[in-house]
């Protein structure tokens, strides 16, 4: 587990720096991001203090993932998007800026900043054979 630093989102939650809030509960905090991609672009962040999503309690990932639906469904009605993007950037490498787990809702439009790079590969059986059993064989830990 990655060591825990003081960012601009556990200020916001102590209340130090304002935000547009949309929602919020006992483990989970919603604001609009700052620096929109799209229109209604909004952040979606737990309140426990982890880096990564990987490093997220499972009771506040629960709570993390079961506000999402609702708070989708009303960007997308209220920025009349048809479609989005809902994004984690889990290290620098990633694209992750504030080292407190966030999620990001991207409304989807035609000129809207995200832009979408897939270069799909393929998957052959040896290999997914062999990354199957190692992976499964992670999951207790
Ligand atoms: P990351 O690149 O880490 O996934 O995304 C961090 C996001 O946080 C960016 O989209 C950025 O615009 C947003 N952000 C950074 N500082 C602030 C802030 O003080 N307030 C709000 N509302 N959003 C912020």
């Amino acid at each position: 587990m990655s060591e825990y630093q003081e960012t601009i989102f556990s200020k916001i939650i102590a209340g130090e720096i304002p935000c547009h809030k949309l929602y919020e509960d006992e483990h989970v905090l919603s604001f609009l991001d700052i620096g929109p991609l799209s229109e209604g672009h909004t952040l979606v962040i737990p309140k426990e203090n982890a880096r990564y999503l990987h490093e997220l309690s499972e009771p506040a990932a629960a709570a993390l993932g079961a506000v999402l639906p609702r708070l989708c469904r009303a960007v997308l009605k209220v920025s009349g998007a048809e479609s989005y993007n809902v994004l984690v950037n889990t290290g620098e490498p990633a694209g992750q800026v504030v080292m407190h787990v966030h999620v990001h809702i991207i409304p989807q439009f035609p000129d809207s900043g995200l832009k979408k790079s897939w270069k799909a590969g393929s998957l052959d059986d040896a290999t997914a054979q062999r990354l199957s059993k190692q992976i499964c064989a992670h999951l207790d830990e």
